[in-house]
């Protein structure tokens, strides 16, 4: 008999301002079950997109975190130290046949879109026509020598290659199928920062060895292109365990633009750390 192997999570959170209640119940979902089962629970600071994120909320991430009352294992990892890495994956696919080059602008997409007699959504929205997956290898070419340009999925090669439908295991409900195509070809690497949110989520994931990826179900849809990126890269599948989102008593969402209390301000109006877990939604 092999042995189980032990429980590993994390929190990922986007350093683009203070953390709010919603993210303090999230940070204690994934701590809280690790702890719980005597696992590893690891802190990943998601900050390729700097036009978004500040340096100086990694620190305030740190700080509050540990008010809270929640410790990480081993060094905290921040994403834009390690674009190299993420090459290298995006390597992988290109070799595979599974990248193309996309000089479009945003409003030659939605042109395009304009264009075609259907106009698919996907979770991260309209879908792509697909405009720079029919260039010619010479056009391409020349046009990488001299514009910007992002790497999309193709998505039905990638679709092609798979022996056999995804699914996932969400913890407590059991297997999910997976339906990546709804992305259409999407975004690895974009044009202004050489990776994407899904590329990198997936390449740590795997490389950090966790077991169970705990957030917000509002990621729930992006799990079938984890998925479907775990596959072609030949990564483990995680559980996954997507939480609700925490709402306020009129039962809307907590996020910053809706004015979700930051953390530090609760702090300041001197509530304890322990109430703050338990307006977080996780009472001792
Ligand atoms: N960085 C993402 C966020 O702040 C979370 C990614 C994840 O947990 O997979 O929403």
């Amino acid at each position: 008999m092999t042995a189980p192997r032990p429980l590993v999570t994390r929190f990922a959170p986007s350093p683009t301002g203070f953390l709010h209640l919603g993210h303090a119940h999230s940070a204690l979902a994934g701590w809280r079950r690790a702890r719980a089962a005597g696992g590893r629970f690891l802190l990943r600071i998601e900050d390729i997109d700097a036009t978004r994120c500040r340096p100086e909320f990694v620190s305030a991430i740190e700080e509050d975190l540990a008010w809270l009352g929640l410790d990480w294992d081993g060094p905290v990892r921040v994403q834009s130290r390690h674009m190299a890495d993420y090459r290298v994956s995006l390597d992988h696919l290109a070799a595979q046949g599974l990248l193309y080059p996309c000089f479009c602008s945003r409003s030659d997409i939605a042109r395009g879109i304009a264009a075609s007699a259907a106009a698919p959504h996907g979770p991260d929205g309209p879908l792509y026509p697909g405009t720079c997956r029919h260039l010619g290898k010479p056009e391409r070419a020349a046009r990488m020598a001299r514009e910007p340009f992002a790497l999309r999925l193709d998505m039905a090669r990638a679709l092609a290659t798979l022996p056999a439908p995804l699914d996932f295991e969400e913890a407590g409900q059991g297997i999910i199928r997976c339906d990546p195509a709804r992305f259409g070809d999407a975004v690895l690497a974009r044009k202004e920062v050489p990776a994407s949110y899904h590329l990198c989520v997936t390449h740590d994931d795997a490389r950090d060895g966790v077991t169970l990826v705990t957030r917000g179900a509002d990621l729930l849809p992006a799990t079938d292109l984890h998925r479907l990126l775990q596959q072609l890269l030949g990564w483990p599948a995680p559980v996954y365990a997507h939480h609700a989102l925490l709402a306020d008593s009129l039962g809307r969402r907590l996020a910053k633009r809706d004015g979700a209390p930051a953390l530090r301000s609760l702090r300041t109006q001197g509530i304890s750390p322990s109430a703050v877990r338990a307006m977080a939604g996780w009472p001792d």
